[in-house]
């Protein structure tokens, strides 16, 4: 049986009306007895709240807010199973869920409480599957129904389901079913409903639409509330980095590089941007995968099988499509960008550092985005640690120490011994260290970090472009581009090297085809187009001008042409420090 203790510590804590076990919130002893064998002995908050309600009078309409987690399908469960009369054959209550994964958890948990009583039976119907076997189980005796919307009204215009008998009706994840769009089918569905139905209505969070189903279709609704500040689990580090949305995907790369031991979800915002950052991922041979809405039930299925199966490092999920997942020994939530509502932080969070372990969850946020972390520091009383990007010293470092890891830890094959024997004589006048520098040369594209790569991708807070160049920065002009075979760390390298000024105070730098621009902070600006003075690449003079006007003009001397790669000034000979690099 699954069976799984809540990992909040919150719910250790006490509230007045906190009670320590299930017998003093009016359950049946045969519902107390399984509870005890389930190994439920506290009950949540939502539970020590709601069920005393319920149980009090269960034809009241109620509103409990509260997340995945908390322990609410045992809040609403176990009432609905006292409700139930067992002598009666007729479908009484139906659990509509956002997706079939909750659908299924939910479902498993109503069968482990009824356990004991044979006369209890519950079925869950989903999109994505044989409808016809689903209209087959619906023949049998089924009290309680648990549906994805869209099937049950597949399924009621097949005249495969009666709910004229339905006394109760359990929105799960409510806000959720109305983000996936079925706010029209929970209307119709609720319009085959009995008037004198209830209407139990479970949601993480308040929005409008939710707030107009209550007016419309509920009766003075009982509502409980458990504060989400109280759910963020306390063994989860909060970390953020900021970095222009333009290099996420070269940050988030970096993080994977360094730490590719790391298992976790990334969540983004909408289908098409977790499907595209997949594929993006996935082409630059990241182990990683997409999940989200508009993938087919079978194939959702496969994927999140091999996430389980730790095929893969980092699934990519939109926040709906991750709802209800439940991997434990992630190491890792990161959060490619925000949610907008802040309560989605919590449930995207809480993925990691389940089960007494710890977790990091890792935002990437732009340089404008500072204050949402401020607010979800204020909303959930915690605290954000900022971090930086791994340099590119750091990822290279990495990346050798991995390459060097997988060599020492292969296996050798048999194949290998018999390969060996062939090759032995044509390697026979190389040394140890001369294979193993071949060996390195051949694999460069792999352990080096390319050259398509930023070499700082670290923002600051409110650090946009167009308020650097209006601000703290002077914008500057070098005659000096793609066309030398330059990378744009070789060129921040030779004009730090030129002008004695750090490579941290360079920034914004735009490489074109025979040109660059790049921002210099002001303070650190000693007149930068003076240290260029007398500096020449094979006889000719490398220009620096300020370019505050942003022009762009080629200002290439028309006399230039071909590869260039050494330097004077006044006689001095001068590299780019990327062909230095190139020649080592
Ligand atoms: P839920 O929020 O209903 O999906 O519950 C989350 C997990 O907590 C499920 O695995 C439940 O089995 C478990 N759970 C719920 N209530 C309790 C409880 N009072 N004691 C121990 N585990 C619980």
């Amino acid at each position: 049986m699954h069976r799984r203790s809540l990992h909040t510590p919150k719910l250790k804590g006490s509230k007045k009306y906190r009670v320590n076990n299930f017998s003093a919130l009016g359950l049946s002893k045969p519902t107390l007895d399984v509870l005890k064998t389930i190994g439920f002995e506290t009950p949540t908050p939502i539970q020590e709240q709601a069920i005393p309600i319920l149980m009090n009078d269960g034809s009241t309409d109620f509103i409990g807010i509260a997340q995945t987690g908390t322990g609410k399908t045992a809040a609403f469960g176990l009432p609905l199973i006292e409700m139930i009369d067992m002598g009666n054959q007729n479908t009484q209550a139906l659990i509509m869920a956002p997706t079939r994964e909750l659908g299924q958890q939910t479902a498993q948990q109503l069968v482990n409480f009824t356990q004991n009583n044979k006369k209890l039976n519950v079925e869950v119907v989903y999109g994505g599957a044989a409808i016809t076997n689903q209209i087959k189980a619906l023949k049998r005796t089924t009290q309680i129904v648990v549906a994805t919307p869209g099937r049950l009204l597949d399924l009621i215009k097949r005249k495969a389901i009666d709910l004229q008998h339905v006394k109760y009706v359990v929105l799960d994840e409510a806000d959720e079913m109305l983000n996936m769009g079925f706010k029209d089918d929970i209307d119709e569905i609720l319009s085959y409903t009995r008037e004198d139905r209830s209407i139990w209505l479970f949601t993480a969070t308040m929005p409008p639409d939710i707030r107009k189903i209550v007016h419309k279709y509920m009766d003075a609704p009982k509502e409980v509330s458990i504060n989400t500040s109280e759910k963020i689990n306390k063994d989860i580090v909060h970390k953020y980095v900021i970095t222009k949305t333009a290099h996420k995907i070269s940050a988030i790369r970096r993080f994977l590089d360094i730490q590719p031991d790391m298992r976790g979800i990334m969540f983004c915002r909408t289908r098409r941007e977790t499907q595209k950052i997949a594929d993006e991922l996935g082409n630059l041979g990241y182990g990683v995968e997409a999940l989200h809405g508009d993938l087919s039930q079978a194939q959702r299925d496969s994927v999140m099988k091999r996430f389980k199966n730790r095929a893969m490092q980092l699934l990519i999920a939109t926040d709906v499509a991750a709802r209800g997942i439940d991997v434990n020994d992630l190491t890792h939530v990161f959060h490619h960008t925000l949610p907008d509502q802040i309560e989605y932080y919590t449930h995207r969070s809480g993925r990691t550092a389940r089960a007494g372990k710890t977790g990091i969850s890792l935002a990437f946020i732009n340089p404008r985005e500072g204050k949402r972390i401020t607010e979800l520091e204020k909303k959930n009383k915690i605290k954000f640690e900022h971090i930086e990007v791994p340099s590119v010293d750091e990822l290279r470092s990495s990346r050798i120490n991995s390459w060097a890891n997988l060599i020492i830890n292969t296996k050798v094959d048999d194949q290998a011994e018999e390969i060996l024997h062939i090759l032995q004589e044509q390697f026979a006048h190389l040394s140890k260290e001369d294979i193993l520098k071949r060996l390195i040369t051949s694999q460069l594209d792999h352990i080096m970090v390319s050259s398509g790569e930023e070499a700082n991708l670290n923002e600051t807070h409110g650090d946009s472009g167009s308020k650097r160049s209006k601000g703290g920065t002077h914008r500057y002009f070098i005659n000096v581009g793609i066309i030398d075979g330059l990378t744009k760390s070789d060129l921040i390298h030779f004009i730090s090297d030129i002008s004695g000024v750090k490579r941290k105070y360079f920034s914004e730098l735009s490489l074109q085809k025979n040109c660059a621009f790049f921002n210099v902070d002001a303070t650190e600006d000693k007149d930068l187009s003076k240290s260029f003075k007398g500096i020449d690449i094979e006889g000719r003079s490398i220009r620096v001008n300020r370019d505050d006007e942003g022009n762009k003009r080629d200002r290439r001397p028309s006399s230039y042409s071909g590869k260039r790669n050494k330097s004077k000034r006044k006689g001095a000979k001068k590299d780019f420090p990327g062909k230095r690099k190139k020649r080592r």
